[in-house]
């Protein structure tokens, strides 16, 4: 008889089994969720800080601190950044080679942002592909800083943790 046939016996295990990832399932599901009700507001808010702090290009210990001496769009000495925290002397630089990983993630994301801004110039607004490029051109111009800037405090801010004490350190300077 061959193998996956459906004999009774067959039948019955495949049911086990089917019920056994049920189970797992459903216990999967309501752990996750009574961890999650418990926690989401913790996470949200975390991860709005963090968010927040990667946008303005702030220090991933206090949130506070600036990263960069200058302006991203006075670009005025564009890639000059701190050594440490200017309010709560948090090393930005970690280990040597520490922004390599930026560097990637930067490309990454950089990549399918630039297709996805030619697509929805060319395909939805329906402008030639010069125009959708010489476009592209005049936003990388102005956002090039920003971005580069951006990639550094994503990545700080991924590895290094807030630390609520250090806020309050910083915020007392
Ligand atoms: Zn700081």
């Amino acid at each position: 008889m061959k193998k996956g046939a459906l004999t009774l016996t067959n039948y019955r295990f495949r049911i086990r089994k089917k019920r056994t990832y049920v189970i797992m399932i459903t216990v999967g599901a309501a752990v996750s969720t009574d961890l999650w009700a418990n926690q989401k507001k913790h996470y949200v808010m975390q991860w709005i800080q963090d968010a927040r702090a990667m946008f303005n290009h702030k220090c991933a210990e206090c949130h506070e601190g600036d990263m960069f001496p200058t302006g991203a769009f006075s670009f005025n000495k564009p890639f000059d950044m701190h050594e440490r925290c200017p309010k709560c002397n948090a090393n930005y630089y970690p280990e040597p080679g520490f922004y390599y990983g930026a560097m990637f993630m930067s490309y990454i994301f950089s990549a399918f942002i630039i297709l996805g801004f030619v697509m929805v110039l060319h395909w939805i607004l329906k402008l030639s592909l010069m125009a959708s490029f010489g476009w592209l051109m005049i936003v990388v111009a102005v956002f090039f800083v920003w971005w580069f800037r951006f990639a550094r405090a994503f990545w700080l801010n991924l590895i290094v943790g807030f630390k609520p004490e250090k806020k309050a350190i910083a915020k007392a300077k």
